[in-house]
C-alpha cells in the first residue's frame, strides 16, 4: 500500500488565485512522489469573518443551523477551485463537503464535535487514484443538516480524516513557520519549536495559540496522530507534535500564549448559600458556553452577598447573559459584563518539578505595570487575566523575562534567577 498523507491548507494559504495555484502545485508534487493525498482546505482569506459579518447584517441574532450553511460555503469555494487547478495539472481531483467525506458530528451548531468518520467514499476515491479534497471546518449532523466545527476547525477535519484513513501523517500548512515560543506576529524573535509534546501543545491551543485548533491536538493525541506543522510559502521543516517521551528537549518554559478574545462576566451580590456556583455553571454549560476562570469572593460576614466573576470567550457573552437571567432574576442578582479582558499564559513541562515559575510571572507582569485580574494554574501552565490593551506587553515582557528567544532558552537544570 503507497503511503497516504493528509495536507491541510489554511486561509492565507488559499487566499487568492495564485497561492491556491500553489498550493494545488504542492499537493501534486506529493503525489507524484507516489504519495496519496487528501487535502483538507480552509475558506479563502478572511472569508470566514466576511460571512460572519454578512449574517449579522441581516440578523442581530442569526439562527445556528443557517449560520452552518452559510459557513460551511467558504471551505467549498476553496475545494472545488483547487480541483480545477489540480485538474489541469494533469490529475484527477474530487473535491467533497464534509457530509459527502463522511465527517458525522453532533448538532451543536457553530461548535459542533465529530463524533464518527465514514472515509468509504474517500477510500474508494484514493483507490480510483484521485486526490481527495475535503472542505475543512464542517460535517454532517446525526439530524441530517450541516453543522461546522468552530473556529480553525479544518484543523481538526484534517487530523479526524488522518486518523481515519490511517494516515501516515497529517501536515498542516500555514501561514508561519511552526509553532513558536510565542505568536511571531507580537513577539518578532520567538524561536520556532521544531518539536513540542502533546501535553504542552493542549495547554498552549487552550490559552490561545490558535496555530493549532484545541479539538485538533485532543484528537490526534486520543488517536495516535502525528502532526506536522509547516509553512506553506517554504519547504523547511516546521514543529512536530509527538508524545512526552518522544520530546527531545525539556525547557522550563516553552511558550507564551496569549488571548484577546476573553469577557469577564460578574453576579453582583449571590446570597452566600450552597448550590448557587453549581446552577450558573450548570446553566452555562447547557448553553454549550466554555467558562475559563472563576473567583467567588467570600462575604464580609455571614449573612452577606458574594460576588461571583468568571471568564468565558467574548463572543458568547449575548449566549452567557441568556442563559443566566433566569437565575439573577430569582436571586435579585445583578448582572455586569466587561468584554475587553485579556490573558496571558506560560506553558512549559518543566515547571512541574520547579518552584518560583509563579513568582516571577507575577513580579514581571507588576514590574511592567500591568494589573493581573484573575489567575489559574494547571500543573504546566500560568495564566493570568489582564486588561486587553496590556496583552502585548505581557507577552513581550514574560518572553524575555523567561529567556525564550532565540538559543538562549532556559533550561530546567538552569538556575533562573531570584526566584529559583
Ligand atoms: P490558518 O489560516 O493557516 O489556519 P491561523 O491564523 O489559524 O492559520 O494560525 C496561524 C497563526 O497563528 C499565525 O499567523 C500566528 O499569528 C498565530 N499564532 C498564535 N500563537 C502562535 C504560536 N505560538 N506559534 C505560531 N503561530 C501562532
Ligand atoms: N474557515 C474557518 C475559520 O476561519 C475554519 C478554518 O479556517 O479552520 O475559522
Ligand atoms: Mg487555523
Amino acid at each position: 500500500m503507497p503511503e497516504t498523507v493528509v495536507m491541510k491548507f489554511g486561509g492565507t494559504s488559499v487566499a487568492d488565485a495564485e497561492r491556491l495555484k500553489r498550493a494545488a502545485r504542492r499537493i501534486v508534487a506529493k503525489r507524484e512522489n507516489g504519495t496519496r493525498v487528501v487535502a483538507v482546505l480552509s475558506a479563502r482569506g478572511k472569508e470566514t469573518d466576511q460571512l460572519i459579518a454578512a449574517a449579522n447584517e441581516v440578523s442581530p441574532n442569526p439562527d445556528p443551523r443557517e449560520m452552518d450553511m452559510l459557513l460551511s460555503t467558504g471551505e467549498r469555494v476553496s475545494c472545488a477551485l483547487c480541483a480545477m487547478a489540480i485538474n489541469d495539472l494533469g490529475h484527477r481531483a474530487i473535491s467533497l463537503t464534509g457530509s459527502q467525506a463522511g465527517i458525522v458530528t453532533d448538532t451543536s451548531h457553530t461548535k459542533a464535535r465529530i463524533l464518527e468518520v465514514r472515509a468509504d467514499r474517500i477510500r474508494d476515491a484514493l483507490a480510483e487514484d484521485s486526490i481527495v479534497l475535503v472542505a475543512g471546518f464542517q460535517g454532517v449532523s446525526t439530524a441530517r443538516d450541516v453543522t461546522t466545527l468552530g473556529r480553525g476547525g479544518s484543523d481538526t477535519t484534517a487530523v479526524a480524516l488522518a486518523a481515519a484513513i490511517g494516515a501516515e501523517i497529517c501536515e498542516i500548512y500555514t501561514d508561519v513557520d511552526g509553532v513558536f515560543s510565542a505568536d511571531p506576529r507580537i513577539v518578532p524573535d520567538a524561536r520556532k519549536l521544531p518539536v513540542v509534546s502533546f501535553e504542552e501543545m493542549l495547554e498552549m491551543s487552550s490559552s490561545g495559540a490558535g496555530v493549532l485548533q484545541l479539538r485538533s491536538v485532543e484528537y490526534a493525541r486520543n488517536h495516535g496522530v502525528k502532526i506536522h506543522c509547516r509553512s506553506s510559502f517554504h519547504d523547511r521543516p516546521g514543529t512536530v507534535v509527538v508524545a512526552e517521551q518522544e520530546t527531545m528537549e525539556h525547557p522550563l518554559i516553552t511558550a507564551v500564549t496569549h488571548s484577546t478574545g476573553e469577557a469577564r462576566v460578574t453576579l453582583k451580590g449571590v446570597p452566600d448559600t450552597p448550590g448557587i456556583a453549581g446552577r450558573v455553571t450548570t446553566a452555562l454549560a447547557d448553553a454549550n458556553v466554555n467558562i475559563d476562570m472563576i473567583i467567588q469572593n467570600e462575604p464580609v460576614s455571614e449573612g452577606h452577598r458574594a460576588d461571583m466573576s468568571f471568564t468565558v470567550p467574548r463572543d458568547d457573552i449575548p449566549t452567557a447573559q441568556q442563559a443566566i437571567a433566569p437565575i439573577a432574576q430569582e436571586l435579585g442578582v445583578e448582572v455586569a459584563t466587561d468584554p475587553s479582558m485579556g490573558k496571558v499564559s506560560i506553558v512549559g513541562a518543566g515547571m512541574k518539578t520547579h518552584p518560583g515559575v509563579a513568582a516571577k510571572v507575577f513580579t514581571t507582569l507588576g514590574e511592567n505595570q500591568i494589573n493581573i485580574e484573575m489567575i489559574s494554574t494547571s500543573p504546566i501552565r500560568i495564566s493570568c487575566v489582564v486588561p486587553g490593551d496590556r496583552v502585548p506587553d505581557a507577552v513581550r515582557a514574560l518572553h524575555s523575562a523567561f529567556g525564550l528567544s532565540g538559543e538562549d532558552s532556559i533550561r530546567p537544570e538552569e538556575p533562573f534567577g531570584p526566584f529559583s
